[in-house]
């Protein structure tokens, strides 16, 4: 059966170009009607131009969908739910894609480096999400996708503004899917990887085999009514998609933590601290606790 979004609103943010215009496409080819937002900036974050908004609204209504564009950056998120509110009376997926680069090697990045790829990708994220969520509520139902990065989910070199606003997102996204799943608002978050314009330093050759139609299957996916995933984080690109956890060793209670010597405890059982064998997957924060106060237990032999 064909994943339908007829009667659904889809808000795109970034949706000029590159991913974003294609999550657009699929959507509306889908039956959705679609927000398409773009501010229409360079790569870096400055100037605006509504064009990149309206070839997209064009090319979809021109393949017999519907779309309105809109052209406020991120950061005004209530004014892009509200495009959606006044044109479609409702909002049912948000996909946080809207992204820039200041591409530096640590010690040049400056403040304003920082908070404005902070305030495009982790502000903006908040500010969408933020805006939709109330009504996504009223309906018991929404889906939000946020896009990290492998900078951000490993980092790299020269993008250490970009790698923490990207985790930062994934953060974001674990506490919206534990305060909405019993809303019926789940949340995810992609790691994409696609020839655009972000990409456009890297060979060619490479970036040939990542095409941007390969990444919003998965979006899709998630973002239908059928699927039931809440909290994920999903790797994807060139065909390929896979799901990323946090994997914990086992780990060693180091008894009188907090005496003189402790420090030397620490040096002494590194091997074990670090030794994967028997690592687990830890996956909530009650998960953490439990397994703290279990580990600790029987250290002091009360189990
Ligand atoms: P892109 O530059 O082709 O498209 C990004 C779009 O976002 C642009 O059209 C731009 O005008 C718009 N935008 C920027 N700031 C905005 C703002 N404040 N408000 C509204 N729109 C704004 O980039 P892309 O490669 O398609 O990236 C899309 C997202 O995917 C970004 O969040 C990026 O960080 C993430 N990402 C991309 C890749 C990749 O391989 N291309 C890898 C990892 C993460």
């Amino acid at each position: 059966m064909e994943l339908r979004y007829d009667g659904r609103v889809v808000v795109v943010t970034g949706a000029g170009r590159g991913l974003g215009r294609e999550y657009a496409l699929q959507f509306a080819s889908r039956g959705a009607s679609v927000v398409v937002n773009d501010l229409g900036g360079d790569m870096k974050g400055s100037g605006k131009s509504a064009s990149y908004a309206d070839d997209v609204v064009n090319e979809i209504r021109r393949a017999g969908g519907t779309a309105v564009a809109n052209y406020d950056s991120v950061t005004e998120g209530e004014k892009i739910i509200d495009t959606a509110i006044k044109n479609f009376g409702r909002v049912d997926v948000v996909i946080n894609n809207a992204g820039i680069l200041r591409d530096r090697k640590f010690e040049n990045i400056t403040d304003n480096d920082w908070d404005t790829i902070h305030r495009v990708h982790v502000f903006g994220s908040f500010k969408v999400s933020k805006a939709a969520w109330s009504f996504m509520k009223k309906q018991r139902y929404g889906r939000i996708i946020m896009v990290t990065s492998a900078a951000g989910v490993y980092g790299n070199f020269g993008q250490a503004n970009y790698s923490a606003a990207k985790l930062a997102v994934v953060g974001l996204c674990n506490t919206l899917a534990i305060e909405g799943g019993s809303l019926n608002i789940h949340s995810n978050t992609i790691c994409p990887f696609a020839a655009s314009r972000l990409t456009a330093k890297l060979p060619s050759e490479v970036m040939g085999k990542f095409k941007v139609e390969d990444i919003p299957p998965l979006v899709v996916y998630l973002c239908h009514e059928s699927c039931q995933e809440n909290g994920g984080l999903f790797e994807v690109g060139g065909g390929w998609i896979s799901k990323l956890r946090w994997q914990r060793t086992n780990g060693v209670v180091i008894p009188n933590a907090s005496a003189k010597t402790a420090p030397e405890s620490v040096q002494q059982n590194w091997d074990k601290i670090t030794d994967w064998q028997d690592a687990t997957n830890p996956a909530s924060t009650s998960a953490f606790f439990r397994s703290l106060t279990r580990y600790i237990a029987e250290e002091l032999g009360e189990e």
